[in-house]
């Protein structure tokens, strides 16, 4: 990727669309992360500096974790200032849909992008993009839509106008979707638009600390307990199932993003392949985390199983029903799984 070549004609219709553009509105997927929530700053950032009124609608609240990003402050979330967020569509001439391919990632957001008449721009990375755009970047094998978004905009000839503040949104979701480049990290292309990001400004020493190694003690001590009491490993599925009980999260004082990046923990015990997260998020939803290693795709058994996706080795998907089915479903799955550990590779 190090010098990725795009279609030169969607390149000059890109320019044009944004050119033409005054007024314009982004969105990024549900539970936004940090590559979802980077992409978005980034872009608004990048097109304020060329004059045009951004807004950067989520459909849900962005966890207070990232509230630190640059320009987050400016955002408008569509579950509490839905009118503000249907305005910015209706008077929006150009949409830009990041890190998402599918409508119902963006839940009751959709239907505003539906109504409204403007072209749009869909720059994403995961796989098998449903979403109806006047312009895709579908990129599956590029490991951040923020990544894909620098390039997007250097092919376009806009990269002049990335100053320090989209910089760092960018760099933060590099970041975030590679583990601190410790995944989905060795394609030489990423360190160069890295190099790039930090020529601009970006403190990438401040960046981790704001965004690994910045904790608070609930956070703690719920990652503490579920390792400690809720991490069942079942050595010869070649799986871990780690569980979150509405009642521990409220015992615990949990909030949005105390569990993130859990399900990974048990990816490090040597012979695991895949790793399961259920947390119960209300008596009869549980939301589903997935991550794998190698040729195994968890991906596939979100689809198959929980009305989910994602990328191959990393997924989620929703159960609604009460934790200990949840639970039963996920052991009903494990002969589908232990069939798929048949062709298991590292890759
Ligand atoms: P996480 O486990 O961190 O919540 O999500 C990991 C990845 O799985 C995300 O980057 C996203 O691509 C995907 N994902 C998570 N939840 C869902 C879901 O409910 N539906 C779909 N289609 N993808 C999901
Ligand atoms: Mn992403």
């Amino acid at each position: 990727m190090r010098f990725f070549e795009f279609d030169t004609e969607k390149i000059d219709r890109f320019r044009q669309l944004t050119d033409r553009a005054k007024r314009v509105a982004v969105v990024c997927h549900m539970t936004p992360d940090g590559d979802a929530l980077g992409s978005s700053l980034c872009l608004m950032h990048t097109l304020s500096a060329l004059g045009k009124h951004v807004t950067v609608v989520t459909p849900d609240a962005p966890p207070k974790t990232l509230g630190f990003l640059p320009g987050s402050e400016r955002i408008t979330v569509n579950s509490y200032q839905h009118d503000k967020a249907r305005n910015a569509f209706l008077n929006a001439d150009l949409i830009f849909c990041l890190d998402f391919n599918d409508l119902r990632r963006i839940d009751r957001t959709a239907p505003l992008v539906e109504a409204s008449a403007a072209p749009i721009v869909m720059i994403d990375h995961h796989l098998n993009p449903t979403l109806e755009a006047e312009i895709a970047f579908s990129h599956p094998e590029i490991s951040s839509t923020c990544a894909l978004l620098f390039l997007v905009l250097e092919a376009a000839g806009l990269a002049g106008h990335i100053g320090r503040e989209a910089a760092t949104c960018c760099c933060a979701g590099m970041m975030t979707d590679t583990g601190n480049f410790a995944y989905n990290a060795n394609d030489p292309g990423i360190y160069r638009i890295l190099a790039e990001l930090m020529e601009r400004g970006v403190d990438k020493n401040d960046l981790y600390n704001k965004l690994f190694n910045t904790n608070s003690l609930t956070r703690i001590r719920i990652m503490g307990f579920c390792q400690y009491a809720r991490l069942h490993v079942l050595d010869e599925h070649r799986c871990a199932i780690t569980t979150l009980s509405l009642q521990e999260a409220r015992d615990f004082n949990y909030s949005k993003g105390d569990t993130e990046g859990l399900v990974n923990i048990p990816l490090s015990i040597p012979g695991i392949v895949y790793s399961i997260f259920l947390r119960q998020d209300e008596e009869d939803y549980i939301k589903v985390s997935m991550r794998s290693k190698g040729n195994f795709s968890v991906k596939e058994l979100c689809e198959r199983h929980f009305d989910g996706g994602g990328h191959l080795n990393a997924s989620g998907g929703e159960i609604r029903d009460t934790l200990d089915n949840a639970m039963a479903r996920i052991l009903e799955l494990l002969p589908e799984a232990d069939k798929m550990l048949e062709d298991y590779s590292e890759l």
